[in-house]
């Protein structure tokens, strides 16, 4: 596998906690889909979440912004518990930011439209100030040349990158990522690792569901394997895809590596 020559020494992990979740279940109905989650993520860890389709990957992050409501356990996000209290709801949104396989821009709205949209409703931000901001992002994931153009006449490659500028506009503390490249060409999907490992090296708190196991490599410094709605093993990269303890992660990276 070709491993990216990214120095990780300066990407510290802090002792303050980001996410904690605790003995977490979740049912669709009578389908158990997350079994017994526990997970404490600090800030400025780089978490790589991988496991079969189907294991719960998007389930668990939907849950820690809510998308999805969990029935048992505890999910604590920047020391805001997640219960059916709104206040919570939106406190918590509003620090973590999500990243979907589509895009999900508004085809409508131009490319800057889509980026202040949130910021001028939802945050009050007076628009001069949204459009600077947004002008920011989108110098830093390399495209303010497309701020007034259509989503439609953006690669895809480009629409990710106006995906993740989107969340920075909000300011999120952790942003969370759902197969972010898995919907894009192999010619684009580098752009988007590209701009996911500047946001890592400057600390960004990330949980990323990814089948880039090249990516895992050289930014995570955690892999977090699941397989039927559990949490199977946990490690380093390094020990992670040279040392797999269990059977289902052993079997797993046969078929993916
Ligand atoms: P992954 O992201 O690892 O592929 P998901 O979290 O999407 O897995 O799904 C886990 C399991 O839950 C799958 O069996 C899926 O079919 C099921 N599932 C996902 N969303 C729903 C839903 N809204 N209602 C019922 N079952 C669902
Ligand atoms: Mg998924």
């Amino acid at each position: 596998m070709a491993e990216r020559t990214v120095d990780r020494s300066h990407m510290q992990v802090s002792d303050e906690v980001a996410i904690q979740i605790s003995k977490m279940n979740k049912w669709y109905g009578t389908f158990h889909v997350l079994r017994d989650i526990d997970l404490t993520v600090n800030q400025g860890e780089r978490i790589v979440i991988a496991g079969p389709s189907g294991s719960g990957k998007s389930t668990l992050i939907r849950c820690i912004n809510r998308l999805e409501e969990h029935q048992a356990g505890q999910i604590i996000v920047d020391g805001t518990e997640l219960t059916s209290d709104l206040k919570n709801i939106d406190k918590v949104r509003s620090e973590v930011g999500m990243v979907f396989q589509h895009f999900n821009l508004f085809p409508h709205l131009t490319i800057l439209e889509n980026l202040t949209l949130a910021p001028i409703w939802v945050r009050k931000t007076p628009k001069k100030e949204a459009e600077e901001v947004a002008m920011h992002y989108l110098e830093k994931v390399k495209i303010p040349e497309q701020a007034h153009k259509f989503p439609g006449m953006l690669s895809g490659g480009q629409q990710q990158r106006v995906a993740i500028a989107r969340s920075l506009c909000m300011k999120p503390r952790i942003m969370l990522f759902d197969e972010p490249t898995s919907a894009l060409d192999p010619e684009m999907i580098k752009e988007v690792l590209d701009t996911m490992i500047e946001l890592a090296e400057e600390g960004m708190t990330m949980l990323c569901v990814t089948h880039e196991m090249g990516f895992a490599q050289a930014v995570a410094n955690r892999v977090i394997f699941m397989d039927q709605g559990q949490i199977v093993e946990q490690n380093n990269p390094h020990d992670f895809f040279n040392n797999p303890q269990s059977d289902r992660t052993k079997l797993f990276l046969s078929q993916i590596l």
